[in-house]
């Protein structure tokens, strides 16, 4: 019969992409909309990385390269791998995919049977879910509220741990929340992982854009038994400004490696040869813009986050890293607009939208109804604006 996938009609729209179409469509009918839903950094890529891709080019660098990404790429990894994450990879330990999606997906590909149950900390990436979901595994919730600066403890990854539990996903610095794990948090956590014997996918994607005095560590780095568990996910989209390239890559035992290459292998084969070119560049050149880069969302961060403290019924934990803002709105639901009550924060950021022209992302899908999710990847005199705009929505509030 002409039946569908259960599986694939299961699969959740995103509703990130709905309200940044909805704001797309209002711009292109000449309406002056503030854009926070961005998540990819406005810059552009850095011009020597762009001149590797056009030199690949010129010099016919176009045809299939090895399924897991040509071995000086992967080399290149395991030299960033080694001098900024303190883990010691071989390049038979490195799968170059299609982006930090697609080397997750390959991740749970590799590990999961159906039935394995994978926890996941709210916050979370609105894709964790439905990834684990398609490849037949469970995604098992817990959430780190506010007062925990939402960031999930040991002692909770512990207690969820059932005998069918089969990871457990760390995104530090973390989207949406912007938060960033300690050493002493990760030694917790690593503890728990080793004694239940689970895997830990790191999704390490933010781990350039961390402020102030926080500092990146990465838990492979902590101890054998940890690295053994663990398989370290990150990419060039966000710290490159390379969204559009495509090219993620994992560290992981040369086990699960193979097995992901072989899943690859079928389903995509390697990733793109001038991508690839470009990547190499952008991992052995200059590394100023990443650090450039990382000191202008610094400069919005901050500016961001001193005008949400000054405003009434919303708060934020100011972010360490990433470029987004998780903001507590529960006070505005049960307050009205124009007579009527706000209720959800759907209809908050459906006001917002319509009436004061500002594209905010609900975080309903990231496991917190009552947030919702700002990104500062946008000019700062763009920020101003739309920081007036929330600010104006609050005053008309009753
Ligand atoms: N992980 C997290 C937490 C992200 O926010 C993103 C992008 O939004 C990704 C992974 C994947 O990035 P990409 O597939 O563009 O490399």
């Amino acid at each position: 019969s002409l039946t569908l996938s259960r599986k694939a009609m299961a699969v959740k729209p995103s509703s990130t992409l709905a309200i940044t179409a909805k704001a797309k469509e209002m711009k292109a009918n000449g309406i002056d909309v503030v854009g926070f839903g961005a998540g990819e950094p406005d810059f552009n890529t850095p011009k020597n990385i762009c001149d590797a891709a056009v030199k690949a080019l010129d010099e016919g660098f176009t045809k299939y390269t090895p399924v897991a990404g040509m071995l000086e790429l992967r080399k290149a990894i395991c030299d960033k791998f080694l001098k900024f994450n303190n883990i010691k990879y071989e390049p038979d330990q490195i799968v170059v995919s299609n982006g930090g999606k697609h080397s997750l997906a390959n991740v749970f590909s590799a590990i999961l049977n159906p039935g394995d149950e994978v926890i996941i900390p709210a916050p979370y990436w609105l894709s964790y879910p439905e990834m684990v979901r398609l490849s037949d595994g469970v995604p098992v919730y817990i959430r780190a509220d506010k007062t925990q600066n939402y960031k999930v403890t040991a002692k909770q990854i512990e207690e969820a741990c059932t005998e069918k539990t089969k990871a457990f996903i760390l995104n530090s610095p973390n989207n949406p929340s912007g938060m960033v794990y300690t050493k002493e948090e990760l030694e917790a956590i690593a503890e728990v992982a080793i004694k239940k014997d689970i895997y830990v996918v790191a999704d390490e994607i933010y781990e350039y854009l961390i402020y102030g005095d926080e500092k990146h560590i990465s838990i492979a780095s902590l101890n054998d038994e940890i690295y053994k568990r663990t398989i370290t996910c990150s990419g060039l989209s966000k710290s490159y400004s390379m969204t559009g390239w495509r090219i993620g890559y994992t560290g992981s035992t040369k086990e699960i490696a193979k097995l992901m290459s072989s899943v690859q292998s079928h389903l995509a084969s390697n990733p793109n040869s001038i991508a690839q070119k470009a990547a190499y560049e952008a991992l052995i050149g200059p590394q100023d813009f990443v650090y450039d880069m990382k000191n202008e969302f610094e400069k919005r961060r901050d500016y961001m986050y001193e005008r949400i403290s000054g405003m009434k019924h919303i708060s934020a934990v100011k972010p360490q890293g990433a470029f987004y803002m998780f903001i507590d709105i529960s006070e505005v639901l049960n307050k009205s607009y124009k007579g009527q009550k706000i209720g959800s924060v759907d209809t908050m950021a459906s006001i917002l939208l319509e009436d004061y022209k500002v594209a905010v992302i609900p975080c309903n899908d990231f496991g917190f109804d009552d947030h919702i999710r700002l990104s500062y990847a946008i000019s700062i005199e763009q920020i101003k604006k739309g920081m007036d705009r929330i600010e104006n929505f609050l005053e008309d509030l009753s």
